[in-house]
């Protein structure tokens, strides 16, 4: 069953769930009415009992009241089964969304960023489209924790996590890599906008300020499908590695990519005293 026909149907049994219901309200309160009728000599039957008010003549409200009840009954179990039959379309959304997803931070993790990015990566190399990733990895993380707790630790990674998201398109996507290092995948992108973003994200997150903490760098790598990686994906991954280690090799807090002749290059200059 196509699952706008399952939410149909499942709407409808509610709706007949509830009629039953709710006329059996009206037979239950009958019974009462007439079993007091019987001491007070007061019938209120055809008043209180539409049900009992329209078949008055052909059932009485023993007969409609199971009736009602059969009807409750058979939708109780319908709801029943259908909550079993598809209770994995039910509850393995957020099962399935957990399983990509890092807890803390809320990003993508390394195993959704394993197949997204076989997947993109191969649509570059086959049909030439362009791809750019960023490595950004927090600079002296272990101080950070070391210094102010790993509680503090776990709240700027959150953060820095926010700034990613808040700084993407929705075509993108922000992995959480490992502990504090992280992979913004841009497909469609050329190198000078995943340069401009990469910029973009390393200011908000220079801007990060807790009550204690009032300075975060972070060291950057940005590199460009280009035909020299071939079909191996593995080997412009290893590059951005590359690139992101010499940014932390030139003192950190920095962005490196690769100018229009391949060159290794600087991409901002360091506004900041590294710390
Ligand atoms: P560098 O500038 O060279 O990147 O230095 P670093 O201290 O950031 O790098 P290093 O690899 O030495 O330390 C990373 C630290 O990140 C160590 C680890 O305890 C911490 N870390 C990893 N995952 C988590 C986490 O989930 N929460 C917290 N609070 N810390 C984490
Ligand atoms: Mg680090
Ligand atoms: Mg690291």
């Amino acid at each position: 069953m196509r699952k706008k026909g399952y939410y149909f149907t499942f709407f409808a049994i509610i709706i007949i769930q509830f009629l039953a219901e709710f006329g059996l309200l009206f037979v239950n309160f009958d019974i009462v009415a007439s079993y007091n009728s019987t001491h007070k000599q007061y019938n209120t039957t055809k008043t209180l009992n539409p049900f009992g008010l329209l078949y008055k003549n052909l059932l009485n409200t023993t007969i409609i009241g199971l009736f009602l009840g059969l009807i409750l009954l058979i939708s109780t179990l319908s709801i029943l089964f259908l909550i079993l039959k598809f209770k994995k379309d039910i509850f393995n959304y957020d099962l399935e969304n957990a399983a990509l997803t890092d807890s803390l931070t809320g990003l993508y993790n390394r195993r959704y960023f394993d197949s997204f990015y076989e997947n993109i990566f191969a649509q570059s190399f086959r049909y030439e489209i362009p791809l750019s990733l960023i490595m950004c990895d927090i600079d002296h993380f272990k101080k950070i924790n070391d210094t102010y707790g790993h509680d503090k630790g776990d709240i700027i990674l959150k953060e820095v996590s926010g700034v990613l998201k808040n700084n993407i398109r929705k075509s993108d996507i922000a992995v959480r890599f490992g502990g504090e290092e992280f992979i913004v995948c841009l497909p469609s992108t050329h190198i000078d906008s995943a340069v401009d973003v990469a910029r973009k994200i390393k200011q908000m997150i220079s801007k990060i300020q807790t009550k204690d903490i009032k300075k975060v760098t972070v060291s950057m790598g940005v590199v460009f499908y280009k035909k020299e990686f071939g079909s191996e994906s593995k080997d412009m991954l290893k590059y951005l590695d590359n690139l992101l280690y010499e940014a932390k090799n030139r003192g950190r807090n920095r962005i490196i990519s690769e100018d229009d002749e391949g060159s290794v290059v600087e991409v901002e200059e360091n506004p900041w005293i590294d710390g």
